[in-house]
């Protein structure tokens, strides 16, 4: 044995023992921080008592009889577990100390203004008892996460205590729609990794997951009467990437079953996160119509693209059977997704066929669409084919999002009518936005400059401005009225998986920057946007979140430890 490794093994002999010994002397107590949650919460009152210690007698209590806080409370026992090594037991019979209270209380903040309502929260420590009650369900979710990332993440292993300082936090989102979205048709990825990014959503306080699920590229949701959708749609044999111009004969395959898109509801809803299907209509429809050739204007024969951009061909919405095709799926699609929100795309439909496709030109017709300036017929064409789904899905109580194309386009000219229950996802710009709010309509923020986590331009951004790129933007864009302000929802980020094949690259697209996008969609700095004071009070709240990322083995994009330097 060489001297070297005897000092290991002796080394290793020592601290066996120091574990063994440690019994004996009281560990180390490491107390949290409520400042350096992320997003912060919107309340947080400091108080002069000793903190709140866990152990391994702490035990979590809720009242008897409810489902949602017996599965809250094993949710909190496991994330702590995780979190500090304690294995806690839950009970329905609080002790008379020691102990977290977890409880849903509806008319938790009547009568004051903004602390209210189900996402809502308040979470009181002291040296004897944690209470955490929510407005509802998710405001308990939202609580939960606010205290496991209270919580210290030491920087070396070792065998300690963990507390709460003796705070209250009244906390609520400031708007009601905060979302991300990944696109799984570029590429497809597993059921058990999308639980694991709604597991990253929800310590983020989002309460939707986009669900990207059909493109040119592949579809990727069985739906049993068009069951060639994935037969033939869901694969492809390789792609085109355009910097060698060849095909690089991997094959991207991959579909959800109905079965385990459920699941992924059930699991989403436990975690206080709906679910928002995406099916994209009328373009970026190739893998449908290689499906289903008749649904075209020309019958084709289409293939699954192997290329990426937009491709020319749409289904050919002059045809009866297109409409029946769409309803069709949907039917399938919201016995699936509870959720009300329902995403038909709509983006990016060059109009080339429908001016040359006898049907769809029969269909102008019959429809007396005229056209004038920036709304051509055929631009009329595809308001009227939304505005029939619309009112197919507000039949069924459900509201459509369509991206901004069906309203307005890259020169902010308005060129389409959908329906004014349409929810308008801003891509383009924040004028997009802006647009449709002045125009009446709710409108979601998803400006491509800035929260599409995929942008190859922004991702070469490094430290403190890749990270601005985010917090700089007014989720409520400038110049309207307070009318106006009240249509935008909130703020949604988007990752096209294009150039993400696998989840190391989706990770690191995706971390820092959700912590950034919480920050918006949760608490709105928006009179410190663009300040650097704000920025730099953000910082120590995102190095815990990294930390934290770095505990539970994420991948995050490391050039932003630049920012502090
Ligand atoms: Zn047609």
């Amino acid at each position: 044995m060489t001297g070297h490794r005897f000092r290991l093994l002796a080394s290793a002999v020592l601290m066996a023992a120091l574990v063994l010994f440690s019994g004996c002397h009281r560990p180390e107590v490491l107390t949290g921080d409520f400042s350096l949650v992320s997003p912060l919460p919107q309340n947080l009152f400091a108080g002069e008592e000793p903190p709140f210690v866990l152990s391994p007698r702490t035990v979590i209590c809720y009242p008897e009889g409810n489902e949602e806080l017996s599965f809250a409370a094993d949710l909190l026992a496991g994330q702590l577990q995780q979190a500090t090594g304690c294995r806690i037991r839950t009970t329905t019979r609080p002790p008379r100390r020691n102990y977290i209270f977890l409880g849903i209380d509806p008319d938790m903040g009547s009568g004051l203004q903004d602390f209210q309502g189900p996402e809502s929260y308040c979470l009181s420590v002291e040296p004897a008892a944690v209470s955490l009650v929510g407005g509802g369900a998710q405001g308990l979710l939202h609580g939960i996460q606010t205290l496991i990332k209270a919580l210290p993440v030491p920087e070396t292993p070792g065998h300690y205590h963990f507390a709460l300082p003796a705070w209250t936090v009244f906390d609520y989102p400031e708007f009601p729609y905060r979302a991300f979205m990944l696109d799984c048709s570029r590429h497809f990825f597993t059921t058990d990794y999308v639980k694991k990014l709604i597991d990253i959503l929800a310590l983020h306080n989002l309460n939707y997951f986009h669900w990207h699920l059909s493109d040119d590229q592949g579809w990727r949701l069985e739906i049993k009467k068009y069951p060639r959708l994935t037969e033939v749609g869901s694969h492809r044999p390789g792609t085109y990437y355009s910097s060698t111009g060849a095909l690089d004969s991997i094959p991207v395959q991959g579909f959800y079953t109905q079965e385990e898109a459920r699941e992924i509801v059930r699991y989403a809803a436990e975690r206080g996160i709906t679910v928002i299907p995406e099916i994209d209509l009328p373009g970026h429809t190739m893998a449908a119509l290689a499906a289903y050739p008749e649904l075209g204007c020309t019958g084709g024969p289409y293939e699954v693209s192997t290329r990426y951009g937009v491709f020319d061909e749409l289904l050919c919405v002059g045809k009866d059977g297109t409409l029946d095709f769409v309803k069709g799926v949907l039917e399938e699609m919201l016995d699936i997704f509870p959720s009300e929100y329902i995403h038909l795309g709509g983006d990016e439909c060059p109009k080339v066929r429908w001016k040359e496709c006898p049907e769809c030109q029969r269909k102008i017709r019959e429809l007396g669409l005229k056209g004038s300036g920036s709304k051509t017929p055929e631009e009329l064409l595809q308001s009227w084919f939304t505005s029939e789904i619309e009112a197919f899905l507000a039949a069924h109580g459900r509201r459509m999002i369509c991206w901004n194309d069906v309203l307005c386009d890259w020169g902010n000219q308005v060129t389409g009518e959908p329906s004014r229950r349409t929810v308008i996802a801003g891509w383009m710009q924040p004028e997009s936005v802006a647009i449709a709010a002045r125009e009446g309509y709710d409108a979601i923020l998803c400006p491509v400059g800035h929260f599409y986590f995929s942008n190859a331009t922004y991702n070469r951004l490094r430290g403190a401005e890749s990270i601005r790129r985010v917090y700089d933007v007014p989720v409520i864009p400038e110049g309207l009225t307070p009318e106006q302000r009240r249509h935008v929802l909130g703020a949604e980020a988007c990752l096209w998986s294009e150039r993400v094949a696998d989840t190391d690259s989706l990770e690191w697209r995706l971390l820092p920057r959700l912590s950034t996008l919480s920050e918006l969609q949760w608490s709105n700095p928006a009179s410190h946007q663009g300040d650097t004071a704000s920025f730099n009070a953000y910082l120590p709240r995102l190095r815990h979140m990294i930390d934290l990322y770095t505990s539970r083995g994420w991948h995050w994009k490391t050039d932003i430890a630049e920012a502090w330097e």
